[in-house]
């Protein structure tokens, strides 16, 4: 547990380099936030500041001859480096929200005489509302799971929510509070049993943890790419659809970029083959540039690498923190068997809101709380050193030990 220790295993660490291609204003700031908001690569801030000056700048309106297959070209580099899905099946585009309820409403259509979505009662609240609003819009219902707070949705779970009247079941890979990483494989064959088409939600997993999407006969997947992507705040997400199914859906936003042929502007609508049909509108390049530089920088460390660091961090940090967090009233509340997780820890503690501002302010670590009584803790393989972790929890037990989070005033905060 001492220092020394974190510096060996930092010497031993194949990926170490890595935590100096991103920008670091303050050398001694641990961000421990990445699956919120990853840091900014070196590379990136330099392709889009030439982006913007040179293609922008100089090139103008004829930029668009090599920026406008962009979505495409970026999704077969996101889908064959990090996704485990062959070309033609990713685009880069929109966000999750919209991307989900593109994906949601096509799978609907496909499905006639099923009329409900399945998911999980604890999912990140923009699933459970866009599903809750395609289902309204076709007069179907959405059907919840009933998960555990910590280990997530299983087979079981699922299996009681299952019959011949569901669609569609979306869930989430990781995760988004304890981290627990759901068995994509087993619950797309029992979804599949049933019936019925998958989702994944890859928020949490895209560029964390291996998803194989081809190899594990997913049919439709979303993701954003601001957080393990590293592609910088409000960039575009992504979503996949499976080759075996794209020509029989068709978007709900029937859009010019997912037309036939775009600029053949007289034409009714017809849509692209291929999962093209899913763009809707004008993407943003900048955006594309963040993303396709964060996926070559991932790509180049290559996911089972990234995933090893990602276990050994997270089993680090849950190893200190039993040690030093636990006597402070501190719990863990993601699965404790490494495997299980995704690449972020919780720990639930009485007072998380008051701990995770004054962590920030005067500690100079930032976590992330979601209330009312979690910390989330993300140490990063391509941006986090071991040391970092053992530096970032010693600093949350002096903090808590010290007892100077209890005059932490948080009532203005809008965002956590
Ligand atoms: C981060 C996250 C989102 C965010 O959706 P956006 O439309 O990109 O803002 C959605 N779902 C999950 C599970 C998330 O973790």
């Amino acid at each position: 547990m001492n220092r020394d220790d974190a510096l060996a295993r930092d010497a031993q660490d194949p990926l170490a380099a890595l935590r100096d291609q991103v920008v670091r204003h303050d050398p001694d700031l641990i961000y421990l936030d990445g699956n919120s908001l990853g840091m900014l690569p070196v590379a990136t801030r330099d392709r889009l500041a030439h982006a913007i000056d040179q293609e922008w700048g100089g090139e103008l309106i004829r930029g668009w001859q090599h920026w406008f297959d962009l979505p495409i070209g970026v999704g077969d580099r996101l889908g064959s480096s990090l996704l485990g899905a062959a070309e033609g099946q990713v685009v880069v585009c929109d966000t999750i929200t919209v991307n989900l309820f593109k994906l949601a409403w096509a799978a609907m259509a496909a499905r006639p005489g099923r009329s409900v979505i399945v998911t999980d009662a604890r999912n990140f609240p923009t699933d459970r509302y866009v599903l809750e609003g395609v289902a309204d819009h076709r007069g179907g219902s959405v059907r919840f799971v009933d998960t555990d707070p910590v280990h997530g949705v299983d087979a079981a779970a699922l299996a009681a929510v299952l019959d011949d009247d569901v669609a569609l079941v979306e869930l989430s890979h990781v995760d988004y509070r304890s981290g627990a990483l759901a068995d994509l494989a087993a619950l797309t064959k029992q979804v599949h049993d049933g019936g019925a088409l998958v989702l994944w939600d890859l928020a949490h997993s895209a560029g964390a943890v291996a998803v194989d999407l081809d190899a594990n006969d997913v049919d439709l997947a979303v993701g954003c790419t601001y957080k393990y992507l590293n592609a910088g705040p409000g960039a575009p997400g992504f979503l996949y659809v499976s080759r075996r199914l794209v020509d029989g859906l068709e978007s709900p936003i029937r859009g010019w970029w997912g037309q036939q042929d775009p600029f053949d502007m007289d034409q009714p609508y017809r849509p692209a083959r291929g999962v093209a049909r899913f763009l809707s509108g004008s993407q943003s390049v900048p955006g594309m540039y963040a993303v396709d530089s964060g996926v070559d920088l991932l790509g180049r460390a290559g996911l089972p690498a990234l995933r090893a660091k990602s276990l050994a961090l997270t089993t680090y940090l849950v190893d200190l923190a039993d040690e030093w967090l636990s006597p402070l009233g501190f719990e863990l509340r993601s699965p404790r068997d490494p495997a299980r997780r995704g690449g972020h820890v919780v720990l639930g503690h009485p007072d998380a809101y008051r701990i995770g501002a004054a962590a920030v302010r005067e500690a100079l670590v930032v976590p992330d709380v979601r209330p009312p009584d979690l910390i989330r803790l993300a140490p990063v393989a391509l941006t986090t050193s071991f040391t970092d972790v053992h530096d970032g929890v010693a600093r949350l037990r002096d903090l808590v030990a010290g007892g100077s989070h209890e005059t932490i005033d948080v009532s203005s905060r809008r965002v956590t």
